[in-house]
């Protein structure tokens, strides 16, 4: 029959219709099964009934175990999700949005719809949405507008033993919370935690173990320390790559620049490998790498090749990936350090605690037996790292998160419920700065500016700036800088094989010494007149993905603007008005120069330095900067502590404009004196070093 050798158009598509359906099938048989496989699975019905017997649960389970991503599949699935939303808080806005896209494709739906996320500056999220992941700074901020968490049937507070200062804040405001909404289901969930520290705070909640699933792991120290560690890391990858049978290698690195750096050397040694070497397929992750690069370090390696994950500390506990075998870990992370004494507040590369390494090295064994490298002594191990890293909340400025809790109408802050408190010279020099700011009044009461503070998701310094600009009239600009400061060090792009051509283009944006803040407008105003082309990015080494991060946030700035109605102004030639502005937030942040050329802080003296990419830095005369081209008097936007104190995004300012922006802060006569000190440090304030503040603002 010759019919039999054809097909009509129906024909065809039923059967395309078919064989789509047979797929779509053995997919979610094949999700259906994978998700069977965790290890809470075969505790789901205990886990269900646990929660519906108790109103708070400590739920403690090994990384990978499937907390994150199923338990709020679970409460759904059983019922929770009809009275009220699911939410669930992450340290790590990467993690928010990989967990929410993984879970809105096991459950077949698109992400933003009934599964979606909450980021700074980025809802993903829908009227439909029942199971919402977030950051824990955004649950905060939700208390803001819904202070009884009103739309949500659960919470859960993922990954609790990170105790970020916004999930510690949260424990004392869920806590409150659940005594009057009986109806209110709260989960703290944590990979490894003190748990009968959480549950005795939850008023001695009970605890859910899921016992894990681990495989023995090899752990080897180096036998001298290293000098460089990302150049050792680099080694012992290639060692492994060329050495050890297959599996994936994790590196664990302390930020973006160090990742790309690392991502570059590892680029060099296998050029021209091909035929020598197998694959080597490198993946970075880190916070701000957009989506689209987050989904890579998920997909399968390829049979032959070798996967090489460079990350932050976001792999310690937030995200597994499958896969891994071996380990490769310097034993170090970013960490904020903060000195109450001084106000100063820092990012510091500092050795990671005995808790954390365990937690590395135990990512190496999650599917069998694995090797983890350590780029460290094992005496360091054992003499020189902290059991234990400190709560951030004892460690950092709590200026964001006091105004936050005042606009909530907690007074009494000295009295709140913290699972650890911080001390009270930081809540005091808090206080202070956001009185200084003039968010509070002497009374400790928050003021009308407070208020209007509050309403942004920014350091106070930096909202004070954008309500200070509508005085100015320049708060087009503000608006601007504000968001490009907020993408962090990211903008300009500077290949080391391209440096002197991207440095020229750089420089172009802060002619005329102008400093930073203005060159960072400069380079967005630049950007948006060329009609926001990417060409133009490349043409002057700028990076295309922060700039469209810039973008965003300063839109979504905008809106808040409006909201607490802000006039949008703007004057990009008044140059004194904008550093006004920046002045008006920043005053805390100023320094003045010294003979030497360095810099020493106004209020408690500290010797600081210009960062080496600040565009005040004066040309170099055999070797030697010009230091009679040096600006006197300079503003800075923040400090970075490696070997030196160096100030990043600098601009110059006048001193007397500090005694009118701040009069409750700086008199006259006090700066008058501060100019003739100048040359030598006063007495009986001895200009510290970078290492002695970094001391101090350690950990006792
Ligand atoms: P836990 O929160 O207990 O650490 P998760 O729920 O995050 O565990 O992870 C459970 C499993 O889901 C892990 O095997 C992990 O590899 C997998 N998984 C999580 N996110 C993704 C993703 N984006 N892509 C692929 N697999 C993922
Ligand atoms: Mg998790």
């Amino acid at each position: 029959n010759i019919e039999e050798l054809f097909e009509t158009p129906e024909q065809r598509r039923k059967k395309e219709a078919e064989a789509r359906a047979a797929a779509a099938k053995s997919e979610r048989e094949k999700i259906a099964l994978g998700r069977s496989q965790l290890p809470v699975y075969p505790y789901r019905e205990q886990l269900l009934k646990a929660v519906e017997e108790h109103q708070i649960l400590i739920i403690v389970a090994e990384t990978g175990a499937g907390k994150t991503t199923q338990v709020p599949q679970y409460l759904h699935e059983a019922g929770y999700s009809a009275a009220g939303k699911i939410g669930c808080t992450q340290p790590r806005r990467v993690a928010a949005m990989s967990v929410a896209a993984r879970v809105a494709y096991e459950m077949g739906v698109k992400l933003g719809n009934e599964v979606g996320y909450s980021i700074r500056f980025e809802d993903c999220t829908s009227d439909k949405t029942i199971l919402k992941y977030m950051t824990d700074g955004m649950l905060l901020r939700e208390f803001l507008s819904e202070p009884d968490l009103a739309s949500y049937s659960v919470m859960m507070i993922d990954e609790a033993h990170e105790r970020t200062l916004h999930t510690d804040v949260l424990f004392g405001l869920v806590k409150d919370i659940a005594r009057f909404r009986p109806d209110l289901k709260l989960l703290i969930s944590s990979a490894t935690l003190d748990a009968e520290k959480f549950s005795e705070y939850f008023d001695y909640a009970p605890i859910f173990k899921v016992p894990g699933r681990r495989y023995p792991v090899d752990i080897y120290f180096t036998k001298a320390p290293e000098a460089d560690y990302i150049d050792a890391a680099v080694q012992a990858v290639m060692r492994i790559h060329v050495l050890e049978p297959e599996g994936d290698v994790l590196v664990f690195l302390t930020g973006q620049e160090e990742i790309e750096a690392m991502e570059e050397l590892l680029r060099q040694r296998m050029r021209g490998k091909g035929t020598q070497l197998s694959e080597m397929i490198i993946c970075p992750i880190y916070a701000n790498l957009p989506s689209e690069l987050q989904a890579k370090i998920f997909e399968p390696t390829p049979p032959g090749a070798r996967k090489v994950v460079l990350a932050t500390n976001i792999a310690e506990t937030s995200l597994t990936i499958d896969g891994i075998k071996y380990v490769v870990d310097p034993g170090f992370a970013k960490q904020n350090s903060y000195n109450p004494r001084t106000g100063m507040e820092s990012l510091v590369v500092t050795p990671v605690s005995k808790a954390s390494a365990n937690q590395r090295a135990g990512r190496a064994g999650r599917t069998s037996a694995g090797k983890c490298f350590r780029l460290y002594t094992a005496h360091s191990y054992e003499n020189e790292m902290e059991d234990n890293t400190v709560p951030e909340i004892q460690r950092t400025n709590l200026g964001n998160v006091v105004l936050m809790l005042k606009s909530l109408g907690i007074h009494d802050l000295m009295n709140f419920d913290f699972m650890d408190p911080p001390p009270a010279e930081t809540l005091l020099r808090a206080l202070e700065q956001l009185y200084a700011l003039g968010s509070l009044n002497d009374k400790g009461e928050l003021t009308k500016l407070g208020r209007r503070m509050a309403e942004f998701p920014l350091d106070p310094m930096l909202a004070k700036t954008l309500l200070a600009s509508e005085t100015f009239k320049v708060s087009e600009q503000i608006a601007t800088i504000c968001a490009m400061v907020s993408v962090g060090s990211s903008v300009f792009y500077r290949p080391k094989d391209k440096a002197v051509y991207a440095d020229n283009a750089h420089r172009n944006f802060a002619r005329g010494g102008v400093g930073d803040h203005m060159a960072l407008l400069a380079v967005y105003d630049g950007w948006a007149e060329s009609g926001f082309s990417t060409q133009w990015c490349f043409e002057n080494y700028i990076q295309v993905r922060s700039m469209k991060r810039a973008r965003d946030i300063r839109d979504q700035l905008v809106g808040l603007m409006e909201r607490v109605e802000i006039e949008m102004l703007g004057d990009p030639s008044d140059l004194d008005a904008i550093k006004k502005a920046i002045a008006s937030g920043f005053f805390y942040h100023t320094a003045q120069l010294r003979k030497d050329g360095s810099y020493r802080t106004v209020k408690h003296p500290m010797m600081v330095n210009l960062h080496p990419s600040c565009s005040l830095n004066p040309p170099r005369r055999e070797g030697q900067p010009l230091i009679q081209s040096l600006p006197r008097w300079v503003v800075y936007h923040e400090l970075v502590l490696t070997s030196k104190a160096f100030m990043r995004t600098v601009s110059e300012i006048q001193p007397a404009w500090l005694v009118e922006i701040a009069p409750h802060y700086y008199d006259r006569k006090e700066l008058l004196e501060g100019e003739g000190a100048a040359k030598k440090v006063p007495k009986g304030a001895k200009a510290r070093t970078a290492l002695d503040a970094a001391v101090a603002a350690g950990v006792d």
